[in-house]
């Protein structure tokens, strides 16, 4: 059967290497931006993760002419009416560092009892034309008072799991995987990768890829 091409909207190998391997036994081939040379920078400015991983996947897959995967991901704290949200990477200003993010977050919750928070994470599939497959993921915690642990990256040292009674930094990477909002929008993309595949299809025999069908 011939293998479909997915451009992932990444250049993180690490990214790359585990979607490759979560999709091994399909008849797809995963490519990253690495392998098209430069491509001009995609603006974040989405409203919700929805936005941006739609807007992520449609972009790269117009410009490339190829099927192509976003995800986009951040922290939603219930006191901070769901912030920081699709501005989770530049909450403490652009180009903050984790630490730094960190602490402010830490710093606006100083007297604040309602500690209740989540991840969430949506993967966006897009084809040159046309609509958008969804993938979501969600995984329920806590903000700590203070940091603890130092695997994992983010807010991972502040962000309490309790069913595991752990910050996120304190579990190893599969552990995190299990549970984390990625790692269930990622698994929900597997169980459903046959149907994505009869979907692609679709679209991209309409666009005029007869070679598809052979
Ligand atoms: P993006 O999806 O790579 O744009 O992630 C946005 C930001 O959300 C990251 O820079 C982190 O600050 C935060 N974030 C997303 N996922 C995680 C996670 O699993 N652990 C900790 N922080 C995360």
């Amino acid at each position: 059967m011939t293998r479909i091409p997915l451009v992932l909207a990444t250049r993180n190998e690490g990214k790359t290497e585990e979607i490759r391997a979560l999709l091994a036994d399909y008849p797809v081939e995963i490519k990253n931006l690495t392998d098209f040379g430069p491509t001009p920078t995609i603006e974040e400015d989405g409203e919700t993760f929805e936005d941006n991983a739609v807007k992520k996947a449609r972009f790269i897959a117009k410009i490339l002419g190829l099927p192509a995967l976003a995800d986009d991901s951040g922290l939603m704290v219930e006191a901070l009416g769901n912030g920081p949200g699709v501005r989770s990477a530049r909450y403490a200003g652009e180009g903050a560092t984790d630490a730094e993010n960190n602490a402010k977050l830490l710093g606006e919750l100083e007297d604040v009892e309602n500690r209740n928070a989540a991840f969430a994470c949506v993967i966006a599939i897009a084809v040159p034309w046309g609509p958008a497959l969804i993938y979501e993921g969600r995984c329920e915690g806590a903000i700590t008072k203070e940091p603890a642990g130092s695997e994992g990256f983010g807010y991972d040292p502040v962000f309490y799991y309790p069913p595991l009674q752990k910050t996120f930094a304190q579990l190893s990477t599969r552990e995190k995987n299990q549970v984390s909002h990625r790692g269930q929008a990622l698994r929900q993309l597997r169980d459903e990768f046959d149907k994505v595949l009869v979907w692609l299809r679709q679209r991209l025999v309409e666009s005029g890829w007869q070679w598809l069908e052979e």
